[in-house]
């Protein structure tokens, strides 16, 4: 008989889970009530992101909040060995929502938006805030989803030359440029730190592959197909976590 893997109902928490007990606000009652349907008595996940999981009882739930029973401590789902860096073109907004989401069930540790040459998105400083708190919260239901504990860190959208001026020195850099004459097979076989970055649909510019270049970044090329920004960054993730990280 095949084993299934049990889906629990989890839930992301940005506070302490100390304690016996646990009053949710307005806000997060609805979120279970409503969208998870859960009901007094049923059970659930609750975590913090920073190392704590304990598993949960509704003791109660109505319009104006809820409370929780916390009972015992989980061991949280243990973070890739790989640290890996996700630099990526700000492209529109529901490719950029699936980037975040599934880059995060991927398991990136970090994704740094840039606006680059040839991107058509440009966003101001208030419509950036809000979008960078928007790519948290799927983040955190991606963990929420996916049974993962930390939410990767989401930078605020920056020009490509200030994000990777602000990039950690540590680990390869590469960036995904259809026709470069490296491919991943060219790469070493271990690597605990990387960052990979993707151009926009319009493809990096002289620009970009000129700072791109300056920062250390090795040109890579992912195979004779063009994938949009989206499935290529999907792709880059999932085949670096194969070769140097969980997958
Ligand atoms: N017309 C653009 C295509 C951009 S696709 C061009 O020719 O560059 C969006 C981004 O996805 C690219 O900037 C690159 O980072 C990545 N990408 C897509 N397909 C790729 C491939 N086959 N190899 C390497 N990178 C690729």
């Amino acid at each position: 008989m095949a084993i299934v893997k049990r889906r629990n109902v989890r839930l992301y928490l940005e506070r302490e889970l100390t304690g016996d007990t646990l009053a949710l606000g307005e806000r997060e009652a609805h979120y279970l009530g409503t969208v998870l349907r859960l009901r007094s008595g049923d059970r659930l996940v609750a975590f913090d992101g920073r190392g704590t999981e304990r598993a949960a009882v509704v003791r109660s739930i109505g319009r104006r909040g809820a409370e929780l029973e916390l009972e015992d401590a989980l061991e949280p789902l243990p973070e890739s060995p790989l640290a890996l860096t996700l630099v990526q073109a700000v492209v529109k907004s529901d490719a950029m929502d699936r980037i975040v989401q599934k880059a995060t069930e991927l398991g990136v540790a970090a994704i740094a938006p840039a606006f680059t040459e040839f991107g058509v998105v440009k966003l101001e400083n208030e419509r950036s805030e809000r979008r960078v708190e928007h790519w948290l919260r799927i983040a955190q239901s991606a963990c929420e989803q996916s049974g993962r504990h930390v939410p990767p860190a989401v930078h605020p959208p920056a020009p490509l030359g200030a994000v990777l001026d602000a990039l950690a020195p540590a680990g390869l850099r590469l960036a995904l440029v259809p026709g470069a004459s490296r491919k991943l097979d060219a790469l070493p076989a271990h690597a605990a730190a990387a960052t990979v970055a993707i151009g926009p649909e319009g493809g990096w510019g002289a620009e970009d592959l000129r700072e791109l270049r300056g920062a250390g970044f090795e040109e890579i090329d992912l195979g004779p197909r063009i994938l949009r920004a989206d499935t290529a960054a999907l792709a880059a993730c999932a085949l670096l976590q194969q070769r140097w990280g969980d997958l």
